[in-house]
């Protein structure tokens, strides 16, 4: 069997019909960014400019994600950027239990063939579908949670932080502890 890559996956969630989301979308958005990273961004569902684009974070939500990483001295192209579905829900209503389901096994090859040393679940479906924890993003942002050799840091979607500006010291402040971590891996 040929090893497993990024493209492939990339390939198999472009024509992906394993859940109603297809039937909906224009374009499905696999995630981008390096290979090699020590750190991946996983926010909720595509939105209509990723629908149109095809690529992660590229709306409003995405140019202060870029921010974000600018802040800290990371450009996107450093990261590995993606969503638990990679089709964007009809009105962007959140993904229902069974899609992010049926398309998790897609983010699972990619954390695989990534394998992050730290992984920021942005947004409470992000932290409930990858962590497995109930409590909210407003109780969880900010601290770092290790399982294994994996460090995990949820923090607010930006999208969150677009509607409510208070959350974007707080977003800053978080992504400081990101830097902070990643300087004590190297
Ligand atoms: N919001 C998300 O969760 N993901 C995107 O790609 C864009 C906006
Ligand atoms: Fe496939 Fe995921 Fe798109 Fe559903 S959201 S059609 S499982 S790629």
């Amino acid at each position: 069997m040929t090893p497993d890559t990024l493209e492939q996956v990339a390939t198999e969630v472009i024509s992906c019909k394993k859940c109603r989301l297809h039937e909906t979308r224009r374009t499905a958005v696999p995630g981008e960014g390096s290979k090699t990273t020590r750190v991946m961004f996983i926010g909720e569902a595509p939105g209509e400019q990723e629908d149109t684009q095809g690529r992660p974070f590229v709306g409003a939500a995405g140019k202060l994600l870029t921010e974000l990483l600018t802040s800290i001295g990371l450009k996107r192209e450093e990261v590995f950027i993606t969503n638990i579905v990679k089709c964007r829900p009809p009105d962007n209503r959140p993904p229902r239990k069974d899609e992010s389901l049926l398309c998790k096994p897609y983010l699972d090859r990619q954390l695989k063939l990534v394998n992050p040393r730290i992984i920021c679940p942005m947004g409470n479906s992000a932290i409930r579908t990858i962590m497995s924890l109930d409590q909210s993003v407003s109780e969880l942002h900010g601290v770092p949670f290790e399982i294994g050799s994996t460090t995990y840091l949820p923090i607010y979607h930006p999208a969150a932080a677009l509607y409510t500006f208070s959350l974007r010291k707080v977003m800053e402040e978080d992504c400081r502890k990101l830097k902070g971590l990643l300087e004590s891996l190297d």
